[in-house]
């Protein structure tokens, strides 16, 4: 018989030993979550007088680093005051019960504290709102995510034991053999890969905005139409689910269900949005009209708009407009693709243009404008001015198309984020099917699935950076008692 040393270490082991490195916290992840979890776990430890190793893994370039989070707008939903807005948050929950009511009612309590950390480590936060009706008082960050991403990684990069390695990628979570996480295997650039071996592990890895397979497995036939609304998305491809589900945490939120919104298929520009149709019409390809266009201020109705276009009008619609439109102050915000819309000094030469039918167009032009009302037209408030007789009114800010030059810009669904994620408690350890978390792990951001039906906007960067740093609290306060 051949006896074998127990103790004999194999190949692979011996390698491992020689290029595994040892850290306090791993982090996957290089965006909003991420890099707060980083933070957070830095700062709380330096109140303990620790100064701990940290490693933020991220597959992308260090040029490219922030994933979505880089190409944001970070607007905030919170008022000057720093109130999260109560009755946004009251008609979201009641919206569907699986809503985690703990969850929103912890980020409403500490928006205010997370957008005063945010300005305390480096970031501006104003309160200039576009002259349109919004839902919400927001807050926005000035210079937008990628400002958000240079603060806190130069904040993260003064602290000597932190480190971000580039160009690697998490693989899989290593437990030990009574189901501790203790580490992320990660593969580098050249393909090889090797364990980093970690006391306390975060992932923020987003969603799998990037994964069409993933996209199809959970959204349905024909997911693949709607494209990432900006670069940093492909590098989302859905591990973060797949490590934890791996290892048997549970998952929550909507999986069939997207955050989208309305951009224009021409454009290859990041985040080319098309937000304007409050302010005019929406037609399909049919040069027909579906959808209460003044139903719901800009930024309400886009998700719902972008998700009909693509589920019900084969991902195509046009934003239909006037002159009297596009005089409107503020009408580039509204508009924001690079590529000149189609035009036509008659309905009938922008049909053309379009390449709709002309007399369908035409027809639904005309109906519409002899069912506007009369009224004061104010783009800054839903002003009541609708149609009166048509198959779908249109309810508030309704004009006749009818100062030329004509105009219309094509719409389609892009996806900004997924619904559906991991499952977390309010301490953002990540947890099993009956409510265990799972030791030493957390996670943040996107990865975390909350939403269910509606996406009421603004809050995807707030809720990634106070469960970001939740995380990393929590991980120090655990170490370091
Ligand atoms: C154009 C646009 C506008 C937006 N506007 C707003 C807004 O105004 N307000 C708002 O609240 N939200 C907005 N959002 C949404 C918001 O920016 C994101 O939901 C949020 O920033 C996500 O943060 P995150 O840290 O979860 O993910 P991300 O920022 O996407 O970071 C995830 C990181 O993980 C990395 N990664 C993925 N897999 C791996 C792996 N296996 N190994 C290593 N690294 C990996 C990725 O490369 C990426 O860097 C917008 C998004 C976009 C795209």
């Amino acid at each position: 018989m051949r006896v074998q040393s127990l103790n004999a270490p194999t190949h692979e082991e011996i390698t491992n030993l020689m290029t595994n490195e040892s850290f306090d916290m791993v982090v996957v992840g290089c965006g909003a979550g991420g890099l707060s979890a980083a933070l957070g776990f830095l700062e709380e430890s330096a109140e303990r007088g620790v100064s701990p190793s940290v490693a933020i893994v991220e597959r992308s370039t260090e040029a490219d680093r922030g994933g979505a989070t880089r190409w944001s707008w970070v607007n905030v939903m919170v008022d000057p005051d720093g109130t999260v807005d109560p009755a946004i948050m009251e008609r979201v929950l009641d919206s569907d019960p699986a809503y985690d009511r703990e969850y929103f009612s912890l980020l409403r309590k500490l928006g205010h504290e997370s957008v005063d950390w945010m300005k305390a480590n480096g970031v501006s936060v104003s309160h200039a709102a576009p002259p349109f009706a919004m839902e919400s008082n927001y807050g926005a960050v000035e210079g937008g995510g990628l400002s958000l991403i240079e603060a806190f990684a130069a904040r993260i990069e003064g602290h000597t034991g932190s480190r971000f390695l580039y160009q690697t990628e998490a693989v899989r979570l290593t437990q030990d053999d009574q189901g501790r996480v203790s580490g992320v295997v990660v593969r580098d650039a050249d393909g090889l890969t090797r364990t980093l071996a970690a006391k306390k592990v975060v992932l923020a890895s987003g969603g799998f905005e990037g994964n069409y397979e993933m996209l199809t497995q959970y959204v349905g036939p024909r997911a693949n139409e709607i494209r990432p609304v900006a670069p940093g998305l492909k590098y989302n491809r859905g591990d973060g689910l797949r490590m934890v589900t791996e290892i048997g945490g549970s998952t929550a939120g909507q999986f069939d269900m997207l955050h989208v919104e309305l951009v224009d298929p021409r454009s290859t520009k990041p985040d080319p949005g098309v937000f304007g149709a409050p302010y005019g019409l929406m037609v399909n390809a049919d040069a027909e009209r579906f959808i209460d266009e003044g139903s719901r201020t800009f930024e309400g109705l886009n998700e719902k708009l972008a998700w009909t276009v693509w589920r019900d009008h084969d991902n195509l619609a046009y934003f239909v407009y006037d002159a009297e439109t596009e005089a409107l102050p503020g009408f580039e915000f509204l508009n924001q693709t690079d590529v000149p819309p189609f035009e036509g000094d008659t309905i009938e030469e922008l049909a053309a243009a379009m390449n709709i039918d002309a007399a369908k167009f035409s027809a639904t032009i005309h109906e519409f404008n002899k069912a506007v009302q009369e009224g004061e037209f104010d783009p800054s408030r839903p002003d009541g001015k609708c149609t009166n007789g048509l198959a779908i009114e249109k309810s508030n800010w309704a004009r006749p198309i009818q100062q030329p030059p004509f105009k219309a810009v094509p719409g389609s669904a892009a996806i900004t984020f997924c619904f559906g994620g991991v499952r977390t408690d309010t301490r953002a350890r990540v947890v099993t099917g009956n409510g265990t978390p799972i030791p030493n792990l957390y996670a943040a951001g996107v990865l975390t699935g909350v939403w269910y039906q509606e996406y009421p906007g603004a809050l995807s960067v707030l809720r990634s950076v106070t469960f970001g740093r939740i995380a990393g609290r929590e991980a120090a306060n655990d170490l370091f008692i």
